[in-house]
């Protein structure tokens, strides 16, 4: 774990490097996520449910508004602040880690960059005060191909009317304000793409059935519906028909946040994995004195920190306004395979121990497997640095 606080910025630092507001912040996480987040983290699994206890600590705690300006309510934080809450969250809890993400890095994102004014001022304080966020863009037929959605938006009078049905929402459940997808012309491709803030009272506006899944179960997957939804005309995310680049721009963001989500989900197993090694005895000893067992660890550990570097520096690259979409979309393809792999080693250095609901190995691994699906699967990552990278 990176320990090395930060003096003097003058000269390029250690990516891993932290300065003391940053160190004070993570501890302060951690110390959360051992201490309250942790011991629900079981029982949110089986029962595939999310302790809204939790939720309104998220609040209290400050990290549901970390980049929103001091102004609107919010922390005025940093997006590495964000990246680092994601990955000690998911440390404990993978579901944890994905609600604080999806509100920091797609929605308040999206707000922060698009809204007008008067936007910012109805929606940021909430945010950051007690709203939680969800971000809806994919549908049945759409998820690869986003913009392939179908869902229709109609200016009728005053207002805009949506009909259609999105799927896979993140935070549907709990949310307030979604970010939400539609096309105001079939014909006109990704140029009829636009983006609306909806409101969950919204008139037509209903959460739909919520999936019952493989991993981060306690997180609310849910499909939404909108039959005749109004929503003011000033409801409208940036500009009509330009939906498309806020889609595009935020998810590159939120590439990072599930990076640091995988990069918390493997530091969990392992940690989990190394003080299991030295606790159990075989052949008189502890497994963790084979070497076998070492050189997993040793394995596991350096791909750790190969992603922990990669998902900072993508997150310092974000908060310097440089370019980083080649970056972003690396992090969530590697993050997502370390976090894999080492979640599968852990349960294999538990032995049978580790096939069982009854140690905490399977359900990281469990957890792990969404990284290589949500916000672009590994395949559109891939799909992504490719056109980056072969001129
Ligand atoms: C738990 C969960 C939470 C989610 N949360 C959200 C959310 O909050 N908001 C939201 O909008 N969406 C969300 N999603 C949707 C998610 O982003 C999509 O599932 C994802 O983008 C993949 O789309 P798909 O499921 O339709 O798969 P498909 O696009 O049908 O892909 C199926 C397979 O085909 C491959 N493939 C597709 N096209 C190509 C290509 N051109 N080249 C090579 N391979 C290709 C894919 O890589 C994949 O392996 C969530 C999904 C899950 C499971």
């Amino acid at each position: 774990m990176p320990e090395a606080i930060i003096q003097k910025p003058a000269t390029p630092l250690p990516i891993v490097a932290l300065t003391e507001d940053e160190q004070l912040f993570r501890d302060n996480i951690r110390q959360f996520a051992e201490e309250k987040v942790r011991p629900l983290s079981r029982e949110m699994d089986e029962k595939g449910v999310f302790e809204h206890s939790l939720i309104d600590q998220f609040f209290q705690l400050g990290i549901m508004g970390i980049e929103i300006p001091e102004a609107y309510g919010g922390g005025g934080g940093t997006f590495f602040e964000a990246i680092l809450a994601v990955e000690e969250l998911s440390r404990a809890d993978a579901s944890a880690g994905v609600v604080v993400d999806v509100q920091n890095t797609l929605v308040n994102n999206a707000l922060l960059r698009w809204s007008t004014e008067e936007q910012k001022k109805n929606y940021l304080p909430r945010q950051a005060a007690d709203t939680v966020g969800a971000y809806a863009l994919s549908e049945a037929g759409s998820g690869s191909d986003a913009f392939a959605l179908t869902t229709r938006a109609e200016l009728k009078g005053g207002e805009y009317v949506l009909n259609g049905r999105k799927l896979w929402i993140t935070n549907g459940k709990e949310a307030g304000t979604f970010i939400l997808f539609a096309t105001l012309d079939p014909a006109a491709g990704y140029k009829g793409i636009t983006a609306f803030i909806v409101e969950k009272d919204f008139p037509g506006f209903t959460v739909g059935k919520k999936e019952d899944k493989l991993g981060i179960r306690a997180s609310s997957t849910c499909e939404l519906i909108l039959e005749d939804c109004k929503v003011p005309k000033e409801n409208v995310l940036g500009e009509p028909g330009k939906g498309y680049k806020i889609a595009i721009e935020t998810l590159n963001e939120g590439r990072i946040g599930i990076g640091a989500q995988m990069l918390g989900v493997a530091q969990g197993a392992w940690e989990c994995a190394a003080k299991y090694a030295q606790e159990r005895k075989q052949f008189g000893k502890a497994i963790s004195e084979f070497q076998g067992i070492q050189f997993q660890l040793a394995q596991m550990a350096t791909e750790i920190e190969a992603a922990r570097c990669m998902v900072y520096n993508a997150a310092r690259m974000k908060d310097a306004g440089m370019n980083f979409v080649k970056e972003a979309a690396m992090v969530k393809l590697f993050s997502s395979q370390v976090a894999e792999r080492v979640t599968s080693l852990a349960i294999e250095i538990y032995g049978g121990y580790g096939f069982t609901k009854d140690y905490p190995v399977e359900k990281y691994w469990r957890d792990s497997k969404i990284g290589k699906i949500y916000e672009g699967t590994s395949n559109m990552q891939l799909a992504t640095i490719a056109k980056l990278v072969i001129k």
